[in-house]
């Protein structure tokens, strides 16, 4: 009889699991309103896998089926040994995984853009809500706006395609996102727009600035037709052609439009935990089946974690929701 551990990984859905995405840190150099409150407890350094500990466990999923790892955060560039575990990772681009990549919100991608594609990465999301100086230090609470344009040009000039992120924001950027999409499309970038999602506390309302993409939709079709792609990167973003131009227009629709049906991606922690779902509490912890048990623990622990994944997540904004679907923040589960 096989072994069931060895098994490709499908959820108790039928869901083929392809894509890992796995938070490096749950640390930042930004604070994105958004995304965290000013002041943030972050995990100590003892309770972080290593770089050892997480290269395993890639190693891990890549042997059973997963052919994407996306590396996230918090901000991934701010851990120290990032460069090694990129290329501890890339090793396996073309022997099982196909594709390498990473989220970052291009502080400090001036210096690691060309350490990025020597291990192998070709393609980057880089997160950015505003063109403006003044508001992106509003948004990101103290963020240097040309650090991040010199980024993009050091990934330009090392070979790296670039997908902007921008989370739209009702009453602070709402009047950017044309301009956003305008300016992509001049620098060769594709954009995609992103609902605000109800994860962890930020000091502050989320509904406040909710903006459904449903309304901004509406806005850009006024000036520009939009046209349905098959193209897909793996993750949830649904992709049009905008009328007149190259760029590709990304739609992450969490509350608008739900995308789990097809979800294909569970996320590692930092500190070794794997969650089958942003909205959700369940996790599995792989940390201590490491430490105490090595790989051989962690193989079964896999396969209860597949049996977790949900269905959906459940989130709203507004309508009397006044708490978070979940305390965690997107920074420690990985976006
Ligand atoms: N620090 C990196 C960055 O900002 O790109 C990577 C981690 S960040 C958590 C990943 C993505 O999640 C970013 O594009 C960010 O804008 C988005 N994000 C963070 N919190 C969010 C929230 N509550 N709702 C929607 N998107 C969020
Ligand atoms: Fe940091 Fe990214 Fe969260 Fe902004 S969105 S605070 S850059 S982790």
């Amino acid at each position: 009889m096989a072994d069931p551990s060895s098994a490709h990984l499908t959820d108790g859905l039928g869901r083929r699991i392809t894509y890992l995405r796995i938070s490096v840190t749950d640390r930042c150099d930004l604070r994105c309103r958004y995304c965290m409150a000013e002041r943030m407890q972050f995990l100590p350094k003892n309770q972080v896998l290593t770089l050892e500990e997480i290269a395993l466990l890639a190693d891990l999923f890549i042997a059973r089926g997963v052919t994407k790892i996306r590396l996230t955060g918090g901000e991934p560039l701010v851990r120290r040994d990032i460069g090694d575990l990129a290329h501890r990772i890339g090793r396996h681009l073309g022997q099982g995984l196909d594709e390498l990549t990473l989220t970052t919100n291009g502080v400090r991608l001036a210096v690691h853009a060309d350490m990025l594609h020597d291990a192998g990465v070709r393609r980057i999301n880089v997160s950015l809500d505003s063109l403006d100086a003044a508001r992106f230090a509003h948004i990101t609470r103290g963020g240097d706006l040309n650090a991040v344009r010199q980024g993009l040009d050091a990934a330009a000039e090392a070979g790296l395609a670039v997908k902007i992120n921008m989370v739209a924001l009702k009453g602070i950027n709402d009047n950017e996102i044309l301009p956003m999409l305008r300016w992509c499309n001049t620098q060769g970038f594709d954009l995609t727009l992103i609902e605000t999602m109800p994860l962890g506390d930020i000091e502050g309302d989320r509904a406040d600035n909710y903006l459904p993409l449903t309304h901004v939709v509406d806005t850009i079709r006024q000036s520009h037709a939009l046209t349905p792609l098959p193209h897909r990167t793996g993750g949830p973003a649904r992709y049009h052609a905008v009328e007149g131009m190259q760029v590709r227009l990304g739609l992450i629709t969490p509350l608008t439009n739900n995308f789990c049906a097809d979800c294909n991606r569970i996320r590692m922690t930092c500190e070794g935990k794997i969650f089958m779902c942003l909205g959700h509490e369940d996790h599995v912890d792989f940390k201590t089946a490491l430490r105490e048990g090595g790989l051989p623990a962690v193989n079964p622990l896999i396969d209860r974690a597949l049996r977790l994944k949900p269905a959906s997540h459940d989130f709203h904004i507004g309508l009397g929701e006044t708490h978070p679907a979940t305390r965690r923040h997107m920074s420690v589960t990985g976006g």
